[in-house]
């Protein structure tokens, strides 16, 4: 039985106390927005086509969307947000959002910008993990000819060891500067090839600390077994394993895919299957805080709950700098701030990059948002809480 402590979520004034009412106001209206869902599925398309025929919409992204959910289009422009974390005592997570993007020269520059994210973090302590994808750094499908074992051919080859190279340059600096870095958990038919490049960063790097963090997806049934799996190579190896834990973004794309190609979904069967396995992950990270350093990058409030209930009960320090919370900037700030304000260790990610090129995952924190079953979304009941406190509207 999980020992009861006096955390809330429900405390609106803590979690909104870095918002100006001119910050809550155009989060109001913007959820409301977003909340019609009608607007949410013609929104993308009709953006999409206002950036590629050059209407100037930029600004207007800028000042709405962008604003709530991304810190800025360079590090520079992101340090307001990253002051306004660090005041309610959260950290910043610097995630450089380029999508989709196919060329060398791209990815030697995404990864000469995550380096600089590593930079920023070893002369801020509001900055004190950072983030990859990938995918930001090399070829997907030269992932997925790596994970379906294909023969490479020569140039292929050669892509590859730069991809690897570029990762091990992002690495070293983390492991330089004492800053762990985490890598983001992607689509299952490259992850494989993720896991490995993980495990072999996490031999290399984390033998002191644990810097290199690889991403576990619980909504896939394999997953619990592969944090138990790599948590017994790490302790033979004398290593510290670092993991992220997820349930995991690609659910409708992964069960598309394995349907028409007839092969079973690497998914759970159900919602509790998955919300079960994740609470069993903080608990088995939870049991083994001495070789495994973990974030929890959740919005679910029971397993935020789950994790804080089992620190206590296993006596871990809020501040052990092997566990902490994570969600992203703009959504679940009722958890991030009432967690920090309880001395747990939290930190946001705060993406950021050219408005066109994080389009996409404006686009995805909007479908998140929209109404379910005619019910206003979670994140925009609790603004309309503040906003009423505050008397904003009525
Ligand atoms: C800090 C942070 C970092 C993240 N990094 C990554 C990452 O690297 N890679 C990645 O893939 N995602 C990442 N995510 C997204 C994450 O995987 C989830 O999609 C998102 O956070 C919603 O899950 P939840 O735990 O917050 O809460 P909930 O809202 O309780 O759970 C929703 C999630 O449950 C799962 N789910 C829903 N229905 C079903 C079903 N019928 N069967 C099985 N599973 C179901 C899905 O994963 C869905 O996204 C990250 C999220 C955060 C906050």
């Amino acid at each position: 039985m999980i020992e009861k402590n006096n955390l809330s979520f429900e405390n609106t004034e803590i979690a909104f106390r870095h918002s100006s009412n001119f910050d809550l106001k155009r989060a109001y209206w913007l959820f409301r927005v977003i909340n019609v869902n009608f607007l949410v599925k013609i929104g993308p398309p009709i953006t999409n086509f206002a950036v590629k025929i050059g209407l100037p919409i930029k600004g207007l992204i800028k000042a709405t969307i962008f604003k709530h959910f991304c810190g800025g289009e360079t590090i520079a422009e992101c340090d307001k947000t990253i002051k306004n974390l660090h005041n309610g005592g959260v950290g910043t997570i610097l995630d450089y959002s380029i999508e989709g993007e196919d060329d060398e020269h791209v990815f030697d520059n995404t990864r000469d910008e995550i380096i600089r994210t590593i930079e920023r973090a070893a002369v801020d302590k509001a900055v004190p993990i950072t983030v990859f994808k990938v995918t930001g750094v090399g070829r997907f499908s030269l992932l997925e000819k790596l994970d379906e074992k294909a023969q490479l051919s020569i140039m292929e080859q050669e892509e590859w060891e730069k991809v690897q190279a570029r990762v091990m340059a992002i690495c070293q600096k983390a492991h330089e500067t004492g800053i762990p870095v985490m890598i983001d958990a992607e689509e299952s038919w490259i992850q494989e090839t993720i896991d490995m490049l993980a495990l072999d960063m996490m031999h290399l790097y984390n033998t002191q600390k644990a810097i290199v963090y690889n991403t576990y997806q619980l909504y896939r049934h394999d997953k619990l077994a592969s944090i138990k799996n790599d948590h017994a190579i790490a302790v033979k190896g004398e290593f510290i394993l670092g993991a992220k834990l997820v349930r995991g973004a690609y659910m409708e794309k992964e069960r598309k895919r394995a349907e028409e190609k007839g092969y079973p979904s690497p998914i759970q069967p159900d919602k509790q299957s998955a919300d079960k396995d994740y609470d069993a992950s903080l608990d088995f990270c939870t049991d083994h805080i001495d070789t495994l350093a973990f974030v929890a990058g959740t919005h679910n409030e029971e397993s935020c709950r789950v994790l804080a209930e089992l620190l206590d009960k296993k006596k871990i320090d809020h501040k052990n700098p092997h566990v902490y919370f994570s969600q992203l900037l703009g959504m679940s700030d009722n958890l991030s701030f009432n967690l920090a304000n309880a001395q747990y260790n939290v930190a946001k990610y705060v993406p950021y990059g050219p408005i066109k090129a994080v389009l996409p995952y404006l686009f995805r924190r909007a479908q998140e948002n929209t109404a379910i079953a005619g019910q206003m979304s979670r994140e925009l009941s609790l603004i309309v809480k503040e906003v009423r406190r505050r008397k904003l509207v009525k």
